[in-house]
Parts: structure tokens; C-alpha cells; sequence
């Protein structure tokens, strides 16, 4: 990405209830869509020492309840996970993917289209809010989880046909 300013990268994870949707090609062409690059990619299956390295503040931030929840649905089948390059990359990977609750989500959206989900419908019956897709919340956070989830030699360098409308 050298030293273009402005192009930053982001950590999105496909969760379990988009890949056994066969939601993976579907969300993966919105992002590439946008000219959003692809630079590292992998499934896996999460344990919980990767859980609590990826959501290191989610037990400190909802609680016990909300954080198990949401453990048992990330361990419930394979996540894809993937690292996307662009201009101002993870504000504009937020917005494609939408509000955290699908309810609330707009039309459009990753979460508004595939989900409809509420958060009080989640939290009255003990359930994690399953919304697809996990996108880092700003740069700081996707600078931590690319290295939780990838290793240097992991993440590509490549010019792509559209990179002379991007950088
Ligand atoms: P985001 O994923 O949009 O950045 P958060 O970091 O606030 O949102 O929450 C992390 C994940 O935890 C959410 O994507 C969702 O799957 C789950 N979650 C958040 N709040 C709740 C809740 N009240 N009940 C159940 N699951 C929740």
C-alpha cells in the first residue's frame, strides 16, 4: 500500500451464520464491488483463546452473558476471514455492513438486506445478535486484529485493473 495517504486496511470476518448461509461470494462481490481490495484471506474454526483475543473488551463492555453468547455462536462453524485495502477502507467497510443490530440496519446495508434481527429479541432469549459480519471499528482496532488474525507474510502487496481509480 506504500505510502499513498489515506488508503488504510481493515479486518472483516464473515461469521458462521453467513458462511453456512452461503452468504461468503454474495458479501465478498459487495466489498470488491466497491473497489475494496483483498489483500489476506483464510477460514477458521475459532477456539476460545482466539474468541477472547478478538473480543478482548466485549465481556467488560455487556457482560459475561452477552460475551458467552456471543463465543458459542463464533465456535458454532467456520468463520472467513479476509483483509480489505482502500481509501479511508475501514469507515467505509463499516457503512457497507451496516448498524451492529440487523433491525436497525438500513436497506442496503450487509446486516439490513440478510438479517433482521433486534438486539431485545437477542438479549430476552439468551442469544447473540447473528449479524453476518464483524468489521473493525476504527484503525486503531483493525492495526490490533490483523495481527491477531494474520501473520505478516500473510498480507499480499498486488496492483489491481482498478487501482488507477483508487491510489
Ligand atoms: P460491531 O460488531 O458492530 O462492532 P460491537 O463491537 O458492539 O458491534 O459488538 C460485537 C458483537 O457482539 C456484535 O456484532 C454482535 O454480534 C454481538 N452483540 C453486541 N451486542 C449484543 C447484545 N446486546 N446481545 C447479544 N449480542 C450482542
Amino acid at each position: 500500500m506504500g505510502d499513498v495517504t489515506g488508503i488504510e486496511r481493515t479486518l472483516v470476518l464473515l461469521k458462521p451464520d453467513a458462511v453456512s448461509r452461503g452468504l461468503v461470494g454474495r458479501v465478498l462481490s459487495r466489498f470488491e464491488d466497491a473497489l475494496l481490495k483483498i489483500v489476506a484471506c483464510k477460514m477458521v474454526l475459532m477456539d476460545e483463546e482466539l474468541n477472547r483475543q478478538h473480543y478482548f473488551d466485549l465481556e467488560d463492555r455487556f457482560g459475561p452473558e452477552v460475551y458467552n453468547a456471543v463465543a458459542a455462536f463464533m465456535q458454532t462453524g467456520p468463520v472467513f476471514a479476509f483483509v480489505l485495502e482502500g481509501v479511508e477502507a475501514v469507515a467505509i467497510v463499516r457503512k457497507l455492513v451496516g448498524a451492529t443490530y440487523p433491525d436497525q440496519a438500513a436497506p442496503g446495508t450487509i446486516r439490513g438486506d440478510y438479517a433482521h434481527q433486534s438486539k431485545a429479541y437477542a438479549n430476552a432469549n439468551g442469544l447473540p445478535v447473528a449479524n453476518l459480519v464483524h468489521a473493525s471499528a476504527n484503525l486503531a482496532e483493525a492495526k490490533r486484529e490483523i495481527d491477531v488474525w494474520f501473520a505478516e507474510g500473510e498480507l499480499h502487496e498486488y496492483r489491481t485493473l482498478a487501482d488507477r481509480y483508487v491510489s
